[in-house]
């Protein structure tokens, strides 16, 4: 929860019409998009004048969320974005918790603004930019810490089918469905709320989950067959070169998901997925884990990443026969096989 002293000082902020700007990290998830757009459809019914800035492009999973075609993206149009942000009285950050998880371009920009900036943010060591900090890694979602937020500032009552749908979103895509462990009995009675509040909770199931194109399901294939298993470490992986996802059509979001494939494995309690982006000159991995090892750790120490206990990600320069290489290295040097969990 946000200090008493903060939530006060924020509603006297919020009591007259601010212009306000909200911002989910870079390659925004659905719960980037929920808890942002769901800030948003609050806050404009607060007669404040809001903008949704994303740093990039939204993957086209999400193109369905309510007003998402209002949402600037900063990358495509950075001269529209900086005004809005120069105009800005207030600055909300959600979902991340250090700037450059903007990118590099737009972390230029924010980094020269003298503004009120507000985090909102469940990862793991938050930087110190924001006056106003909601940052609790005990949440499953932002969405629900927005969720909080609301009640926190007593407006509970604004919270319509819109701001539910987006918040449910985002509940519903960072527990992987409600099984992560941060899925407590307080994430259900929310939920329960916000289906009360009118979520078609079946139809966003289907919206999140049932809209595969054919080409998705050949590179999950292709993925699933490229996945390595290194029982030693209790570890698997799985690699995607950029010509893999040439060949299959990729679109942003086509390998949203596909690491956790890794994971239902028995007996496995981590793996990667590493994925080629010849434009960017890098390997996009992303970590997950089961139980007590730390891949928030793993990745910061060695991938320039970051995230949670249990789902981080990061990133690697060298190629990818090299940083599968650095990959099993390090874990021949770090990761027990005297490990005493057993998983059943
Ligand atoms: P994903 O693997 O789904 O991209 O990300 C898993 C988690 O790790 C998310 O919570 C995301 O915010 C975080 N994450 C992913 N990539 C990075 C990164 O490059 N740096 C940091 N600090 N966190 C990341
Ligand atoms: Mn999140």
């Amino acid at each position: 929860m946000m200090t008493t002293n903060e939530i006060e000082a924020l509603k006297e902020l919020l009591a007259s019409p601010k212009k306000i700007a909200i911002i989910p990290h870079r390659n925004p998830d659905g719960d980037a998009m929920g808890s942002t757009l769901g800030l948003y459809h609050f806050l404009t019914q607060k007669k404040h004048d809001v903008s949704v800035i994303s740093p990039n492009e939204f993957p086209n999973f999400l193109a369905w969320m309510p007003e998402a075609e209002k949402v600037m993206i900063f990358e495509k149009n950075p001269e529209n974005c900086t005004e809005k942000l120069n105009q800005a009285d207030i600055i909300f950050t959600l979902d991340f918790n250090a700037l450059h998880r903007v990118g590099d371009f737009m972390q230029a920009t924010l980094e020269k603004l003298e503004k009120t900036f507000v985090m909102i943010d469940h990862h793991q060591s938050p930087d110190n930019y924001s006056k106003f900090t909601f940052s609790d890694t005990g949440y499953g979602s932002t969405c629900e810490m927005v969720y909080h937020f609301i009640h926190q500032l007593g407006e509970e009552n604004l919270i319509n089918k819109n701001i539910a749908t987006c918040i449910y979103t985002g509940i519903v895509t960072d527990s992987g469905s409600f099984r992560f462990p941060l899925t407590t009995s307080t994430t259900h009675r929310v939920v329960a709320d916000l289906i009360d509040k009118g979520v078609e909770n079946s139809k966003i199931h289907n919206l999140l989950f049932d809209t595969s194109s054919y080409n998705r399901l050949q590179l999950l294939g292709r993925a699933l067959q490229n996945m390595k298993l290194l029982p030693e470490y209790k570890t698997s992986y799985i690699t995607l070169s950029q010509e893999e996802l040439d060949t299959f059509g990729y679109a942003k979001g086509d390998t949203e998901g596909i690491v956790n494939y890794g994971l239902s494995l028995k007996g496995f309690d981590f793996t990667a997925i590493f994925i080629e982006n010849k434009e960017e000159g890098l390997i996009k991995i992303s970590f997950r884990s089961q139980g007590a090892f730390d891949v928030n750790q793993f990745a910061r120490n060695h991938f320039s990443g970051g995230g949670h206990i249990n789902a981080a990600g990061g990133k690697s320069d060298l190629s990818m026969e090299e940083t599968i290489k650095q990959f099993i290295a390090i874990l021949a040097s770090e990761k027990k096989t005297t490990d005493e969990t057993v998983l059943t």
